[in-house]
C-alpha cells in the first residue's frame, strides 16, 4: 500500500470510529480530491453536508468534486448559490471563474478570477491565469464601457408598444386550476372586489412571478388573466426594454408602466424577468443594478399609484432572478407552472381542435401519448396533423377531417421540450432550494 492509500484507510477508519465528526469526514473527502478521486470525494462530501447543511467550505468542496467529474451545471448551481453572499470565500470565486471559462464565457471568467486573486493573492493559478490571459487586462466592468451615454438633446423613444385587449380568458386555459385560483386571490379579486380586501385589512399590490419549462403557457395564462377582468394587456420582453444607452433602459422601463397607469385596468406582464437579474457576459443581457433598482421602485408605486395595474412576470431561470424582487408586497407569489397533466392535455387538445374538423377524437387516449410535451409542443402536432391533411387534400381536392389516427402520427414525429429544462431545474432544486422555493419542483419530480 502507497502511502495516499494508507492516508486514506487511516483516515477511513477514523471516520467509521467517529462518523459524526464533520471535520474528519472533511479532510476525507479533500484528501480524495487532492488525489485525483473526484466521485468518492463527492460521496464524502455529501455524507458530511447531510451531517452540516450549510457549511460552505462543505459545499465548495462537493462543487469541485462535480466540477473535477465535469458535471458542471451541478457545480454552478452551487458556486452561483454561494456567490449571492457578497461574502463568498474566495475559493467559490475561483472555481466560479473556471465554470464560466468552461462555458465559453471568457470575460466573466477573467473578471471572476482578478476578484479572487485580488481578495487572495495566495490562490493564483498559472495555468487558469495563462488561459484567461487575453482577458485579464480588460478594464473592469468591460460592459460598461460599451454602452455611450446619451447624446445632449437626444431623447431616442421609449419602445412603442400596444396595449392589447384580449378575447381569451380562462376558459380557453386548458388544466391550470390551481394557477388560476391563485390569480384571482392575489391580483382579480383585489380589483374586483376591492371592498372585501379592505374589510379584512388585507393589503393588496405586488406581483406574481410563474415560472417553469418553456411553451407551458405563462404567456398564455397572462393574456388569459387580461381578457378575464377585461382588462387592458401590456406583454414586455426585458430585453426589449434594454437599450444601448446608460440610463435609457430605466426611462423605457418607467414608460412601460405609465403606459400601463394611463391604461387601467391593465395586466402588465414581463416575459424573461430574469435578464434583468443575469450577470451574463452578454452586454445586452446584463441589466445592472440601476435598472433592477428602477424595476423595484416601480413595482412598489413608490412615485405612482400602481391601482388597476396588475403585474405579472414569467421565466424560465427563476435561478437567475434577484432575490430583491422576491421581497413581500414585489413577487411575493412565485408559481411554478408545470407542465399539463393528462388531463390539461387533453383539454388544450380540445381547444386547439375548436373550429377545426375533425372526427370523434379520443383525447384520453392523445393525452396518454403526450406525457411530458407542454402546451406549445401539443400546439405544434396539432399543426403537423393539418399540414399532413392539408397535403392529402391538395391530391384528393376534397379536405378531409382530422382523426385521432393523424394526430397520433403526428405526434410520433415529435419529442417533449419539457424534459431538458427539468435537467437543469432539477440540480437548483436539490442544492440551492433556499427557503423551500424550489419545492414544487421536488414534488413534481417526485424527489
Ligand atoms: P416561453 O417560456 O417559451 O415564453 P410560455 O410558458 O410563455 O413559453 P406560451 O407561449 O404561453 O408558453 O404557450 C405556448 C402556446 O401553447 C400558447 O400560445 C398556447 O397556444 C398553448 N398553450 C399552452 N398552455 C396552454 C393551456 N393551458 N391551454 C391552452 N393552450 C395552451
Amino acid at each position: 500500500m502507497n502511502t495516499t492509500e494508507a492516508l486514506l484507510a487511516a483516515l477511513r477508519q477514523a471516520v467509521q470510529q467517529a462518523p459524526e465528526n464533520v471535520a474528519l469526514r472533511m479532510h476525507l473527502a479533500d484528501t480524495l480530491l487532492g488525489n485525483d478521486r473526484p466521485q468518492e470525494a463527492e460521496k464524502e462530501y455529501r455524507a458530511a453536508l447531510a451531517l452540516a447543511p450549510d457549511d460552505l467550505m462543505l459545499k465548495i468542496g462537493l462543487a469541485c468534486a462535480f466540477y473535477e467529474q465535469g458535471k458542471l451545471s451541478e457545480s454552478l448551481v452551487i458556486i452561483e448559490d454561494i456567490l449571492q453572499d457578497d461574502k463568498a470565500p474566495v475559493r467559490a470565486h475561483i472555481l466560479h471563474a473556471r465554470l464560466l471559462l468552461a462555458a465559453g464565457e471568457k470575460e466573466e471568467a477573467a473578471r471572476a478570477y482578478r476578484r479572487a486573486i485580488a481578495a487572495d493573492p495566495s490562490l493564483a493559478n498559472d495555468q487558469l491565469a495563462e488561459r484567461l490571459r487575453p482577458y485579464l487586462n480588460l478594464q473592469e466592468e468591460a460592459s460598461d464601457q460599451h454602452r455611450e451615454r446619451l447624446p445632449a438633446g437626444e431623447l431616442p423613444t421609449a419602445p412603442d408598444t400596444a396595449v392589447e385587449r384580449p378575447q381569451l380568458s380562462f376558459k380557453d386555459v386548458g388544466g391550470m386550476e390551481k394557477l388560476k385560483d391563485e390569480i384571482r386571490m392575489k391580483i382579480i379579486f383585489p380589483l374586483t372586489r376591492p371592498e372585501l380586501y379592505q374589510a379584512y385589512g388585507k393589503k393588496v399590490g405586488g406581483g406574481i412571478l410563474l415560472y417553469g419549462p418553456p411553451g407551458c403557457g405563462k404567456t398564455y395564462l397572462a393574456r388569459a388573466t387580461a381578457g378575464e377582468v377585461k382588462a387592458g394587456f401590456l406583454a414586455v420582453g426585458i430585453n426589449e426594454v434594454l437599450d444601448m444607452w446608460l440610463g435609457q433602459s430605466e426611462a423605457n422601463l418607467h414608460e412601460l408602466f405609465e403606459q400601463a397607469r394611463r391604461n387601467t385596468p391593465c395586466v402588465l406582464f414581463f416575459d424573461e424577468v430574469d435578464a434583468l437579474g443575469a450577470s451574463r457576459s452578454d452586454m445586452r443581457r446584463s441589466a445592472g443594478r440601476q435598472l433592477i433598482n428602477q424595476f423595484l421602485a416601480e413595482l412598489d408605486g413608490v412615485n405612482a399609484n400602481n391601482e388597476g395595474v396588475l403585474i405579472l412576470a414569467a421565466t424560465n431561470a427563476p435561478w437567475h432572478l434577484d432575490p430583491a424582487f422576491r421581497r413581500p408586497g414585489r413577487f411575493d407569489r412565485i408559481l411554478f407552472v408545470p407542465p399539463p397533466d393528462a388531463g390539461a392535455r387533453a383539454a388544450i387538445l380540445k381547444i386547439l381542435l375548436q373550429g377545426k374538423p375533425a372526427q370523434e377524437i379520443d383525447f384520453a387516449l392523445l393525452a396518454r401519448k403526450t406525457e411530458g410535451f407542454s402546451g406549445a409542443d401539443l400546439k405544434a402536432g396539432v399543426e403537423v396533423a393539418i399540414e399532413d391533411r392539408l397535403r392529402e387534400a391538395m391530391k384528393t381536392g376534397t379536405p378531409a377531417p382530422l382523426t385521432t389516427k393523424n394526430l397520433l402520427a403526428a405526434i410520433a414525429t415529435l419529442k417533449p421540450t419539457t424534459k431538458e429544462w427539468f435537467a437543469t431545474a432539477r440540480n437548483y432544486a436539490l442544492y440551492s432550494n433556499q427557503g423551500g422555493i424550489y419545492d414544487e419542483i421536488l414534488a413534481y419530480l417526485k424527489l
